[in-house]
């Protein structure tokens, strides 16, 4: 579906249109997805777009309203058409071999921030799997003494996850390695963090289109039953505990309904206890494991 724009259309008004045709295509977020494209677009930011909201949007901005709007209604998330979308309050730049950062992984790091009120000495932070780089840049913001190194097993993530380190202020404490799981760690950190794909395969036809079309198949698929990725990982620590400095922590997103098996591997791998936590929505979504709840 194409939507034609006059260029002597105002902005106002091509904003207006284009919700306008959101909403008629279905968009659950019409008007939010009109807005975040129209400024996208025009190049505008929200205040020139409400004081100077009757200027035209000429030649160029009609053909750039066209494509994102053509985009939108091929069913292209939003945050994909504009190459980057906001996670703790940051920006982020997105590429085909990254997820779309998700309100909910900002638990994990809640939960990771919650673990070291006081601390003294600066972390030392690992994230496995770090795709567009968000839960460590987000991390490393909030903690300026920290350093953090990020792995993926995808170079082109790699590369986009360094930009988003050095474009949020926090490059020169973070470092990026090519890797799966723990293989290429060499510890100790005082935390471990991953988001890692826990979809399970037989899933992930079910998805909605804009997550199963648009997000890297590898940033989802979590094999068979959605747990491969915690295997690796549980079985890893349990073979290198000293990848964890004491006192350490490793803490995952899971899926809502993987507390209980987490809880289960938990225990073969050798640790007392996972503490459970939630996102906005209340759903479990972070498991928080401490060597010491073992005893070690
Ligand atoms: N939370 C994501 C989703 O629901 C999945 C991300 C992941 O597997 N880590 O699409």
């Amino acid at each position: 579906m194409t939507l034609d724009f006059a260029p002597t259309l105002s902005r106002e008004a091509a904003l207006r249109s284009l919700a306008r045709a959101f909403e008629a295509a279905g968009l659950p977020d019409a008007r939010a997805d009109a807005r975040f494209l129209a400024l996208h677009a025009l190049a505008l930011d929200p205040l020139d777009l409400s004081l100077r909201g009757n200027q035209t949007i000429g030649e160029d901005g009609a053909r750039r309203l066209g494509r994102v709007a053509a985009r939108r209604l091929a069913g292209e998330p939003v945050a994909r058409i504009l190459g980057e979308w906001e996670f703790w309050g940051l920006p982020f730049a997105l590429s085909p071999e990254t997820l779309v950062p998700r309100p909910d992984t900002e638990s994990v790091v809640e939960a990771a921030l919650g673990l070291f009120p006081g601390r003294e000495h600066p972390l030392r932070l690992a994230d496995l799997g770090t795709g567009s780089g968000c839960i460590l840049v987000a991390l490393l913001h909030e903690r300026p003494d920290a350093f953090g190194l990020g792995l993926d097993r995808s170079a082109g993530a790699l590369a986009v996850a360094r930009n988003n380190a050095v474009a949020n202020g926090v490059g020169a404490r973070a470092a990026f390695l090519c890797g799966s799981w723990l293989d290429a760690l060499k510890g100790p950190f005082d935390l471990i963090v991953s988001n890692p794909p826990y979809i399970a395969a037989p899933v992930i036809a079910t998805l909605d289109p804009e997550v199963r079309l648009h997000d890297p198949r590898a940033a989802l698929d979590g094999g068979v039953d959605g747990l491969d990725a915690y295997r690796a990982i549980l079985s890893g620590l349990a073979q290198r505990p000293d990848l964890l400095a004491p006192g350490g922590a490793l803490v995952l997103e899971i899926g809502y309904d993987q507390g209980e098996a987490l809880s289960a591997f938990v225990q073969d791998a050798g640790f007392a206890e996972a503490r459970i936590g939630r996102d906005l929505a209340g759903r479990d979504r972070v498991v928080t494991l401490t060597p010491s709840l073992a005893g070690r």
